[in-house]
C-alpha cells in the first residue's frame, strides 16, 4: 500500500515580486542527511491547514518574517512537485515584508543569490528540478 502523499509547502523568496533578482536560499543544518544542502523554506501543512497559511507560518517560525504571496509555481503532480516518498511540496514566489530573514530552527545559514546565480549553492536534490523550473518562469533582471 503507498502512504498518502503529504503536503510539504515552500516559498521562493524573491527581493521583488514584480521584477525578481535575488532569490533566498537556506542551507539546512538537520536532518543530519539533508545538512549543508540549500533548499526554498517551509514546511509541512498540518491537517485542516489552507496551504497558503501554513506557508505564513512556516516562514514566520523558521525565518522570523511576515510574507505576502505572490504566484504559485504549479507542478506536474497535480499541481505539486514530487519529493522523496511520502512528500509532496507546493511552491510560491513570495516577498518580505516584514523583519530581516534570519535562520531559527532547521537552517544555519541564509543566502541571497542574485540574478544569474540561483544555482551557485548544492540545492536537495528534490529542490533542483523545482528550481530549474522556476528560472524558467520567472526572468530574473
Ligand atoms: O522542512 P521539513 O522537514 O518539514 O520538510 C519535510 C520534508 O520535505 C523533508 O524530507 C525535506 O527534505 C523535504 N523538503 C524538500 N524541499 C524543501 C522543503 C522540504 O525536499 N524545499
Amino acid at each position: 500500500m503507498t502512504a498518502a502523499p503529504v503536503l510539504v509547502v515552500a516559498a521562493a523568496l524573491v527581493d521583488d515580486l514584480a521584477a525578481p533578482s535575488a532569490l533566498l536560499a537556506a542551507r539546512r543544518c538537520t536532518p543530519a542527511a539533508l545538512a549543508g544542502r540549500w533548499e526554498f523554506p517551509g514546511g509541512k501543512v498540518e491537517p485542516g491547514e489552507p496551504p497558503r497559511d501554513a506557508l505564513r507560518r512556516e516562514i514566520r517560525e523558521e525565518l522570523g518574517v511576515e510574507i505576502r504571496l505572490g504566484a504559485e509555481l504549479v507542478g506536474p503532480a497535480e499541481g505539486a512537485w514530487p519529493l522523496a516518498r511520502p512528500y509532496v511540496l507546493r511552491l510560491w514566489l513570495a516577498a518580505v515584508v516584514g523583519g530581516t530573514p534570519r535562520p531559527l530552527v532547521e537552517h544555519d545559514e541564509l543566502r541571497w543569490l542574485p540574478a544569474g546565480r540561483w544555482h551557485d549553492v548544492p540545492w536537495l536534490d528534490a529542490d533542483l528540478p523545482i528550481l530549474t523550473a522556476l528560472v524558467g518562469a520567472v526572468v530574473p533582471r
